[in-house]
């Protein structure tokens, strides 16, 4: 079908990574006019060839439009790149992976050089940019004028969850889903430990492990629900003296398979000071508040 470029957003980005390239590609597939610069001008040839306009420079490129997307690999990348361009009357859109005060600061740098900022973080991998059914999304915070504004050209690679006008909170949202993603990964990576040297398929055990995590992914309505009310002993199944009370068994299980318990041992030791602390009855909601304390 063909697409009427007049009536699409132009779109300047600057960065074509991995990322990068996936996202220029969503927007010259949905018939936005766009503009591309890269540090390493080969990776803009194939996008030129597709239809994009390729800048000389990030002055240029950031003159050409209104709209500036930048997916670049840091915050320090950004700080170079855009160090020599006029942000005057831009709508700044940063997808660069960053902290929470990072992106802060750079919304704060933007506003001093009379640009509106949006920053975006991204939750996908570039196979899953411009696949609806892929499930991938981008956190944005920041103005909420510029993502109601922007939104229908910012939802052509991936879906958008707007987080609030703290610029620094899509950050904030993105790690905290990543560290639980990591944290997953560790039980898996000692799942797979704990059975390397036996007579035990990894690909028997893998879907056994993925319905298992995907069956107690939904205890953390419960540990909302616990914070919000402040009541940590509300609807309690296993309470933490019990789950206490099991860790040696996970320990002298990874000993008698030569696995070592580094990646378990420090969650089994807060569990263990907060029962410590006459909180038995309770979830394990409670070593929250040890973190943050
Ligand atoms: P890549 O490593 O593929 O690309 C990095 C990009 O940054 C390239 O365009 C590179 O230019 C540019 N760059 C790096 N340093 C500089 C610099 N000093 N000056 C100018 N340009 C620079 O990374 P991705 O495209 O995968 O990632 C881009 C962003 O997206 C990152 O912040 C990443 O965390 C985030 N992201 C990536 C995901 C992924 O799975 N890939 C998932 C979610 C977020 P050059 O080509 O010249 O090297």
């Amino acid at each position: 079908m063909a697409h009427n470029t007049l009536e699409k957003t132009p779109v300047t980005l600057l960065g074509l990574g991995a990322m990068g390239t996936a996202l220029a590609r969503t927007w010259l597939a949905a018939g936005h006019p766009l503009t591309v610069w890269n540090r390493t001008p080969a990776r803009a040839e194939p996008l030129a060839a597709e239809g994009a306009r390729g800048a000389d420079t990030a002055a240029e490129a950031v003159a050409a439009n209104t709209l500036i997307v930048v997916c670049l690999l840091d915050d320090t990348s950004v700080d170079q790149v855009l160090a020599g361009t006029d942000l005057v009357g831009r709508d700044l859109v940063n997808l660069t992976t960053s902290t929470p005060d990072q992106a802060r600061a750079r919304a704060e740098w933007a506003r001093e050089r009379g640009a509106r900022y949006l920053d975006g973080k991204i939750m996908a991998v570039p196979p899953m940019i411009g696949v609806a059914e892929a499930g991938g999304y981008v956190f944005y915070s920041g103005s909420p004028q510029l993502f109601e504004l922007h939104r229908e050209t910012l939802a052509v690679p991936a879906g958008t969850t707007y987080v609030g006008e703290n610029a620094g909170f899509a950050a904030l949202y993105d790690v905290a889903l990543l560290s639980a993603m990591y944290a997953m990964f560790a039980g898996a990576t000692h799942a797979f430990a704990l059975t390397r040297k036996e007579d035990i398929d990894p690909t028997a055990l893998a879907p056994l492990l993925a319905d298992w995590l995907v069956a107690m992914a939904p205890a953390v309505h419960q540990t909302a629900d616990q914070l919000r009310s402040g009541d940590y002993t509300k609807g309690v199944v296993s309470n933490l003296a019990m789950q206490v009370a099991g860790t040696p068994t996970f320990l002298r299980t990874a000993e008698e398979q030569g696995v070592s318990p580094e990646l378990l041992s420090p969650y089994f030791e807060l569990m263990r000071r907060r029962l410590a602390e006459g909180s038995g009855e309770e979830d394990l909601t409670g070593v929250i508040d040890l973190l943050v304390r």
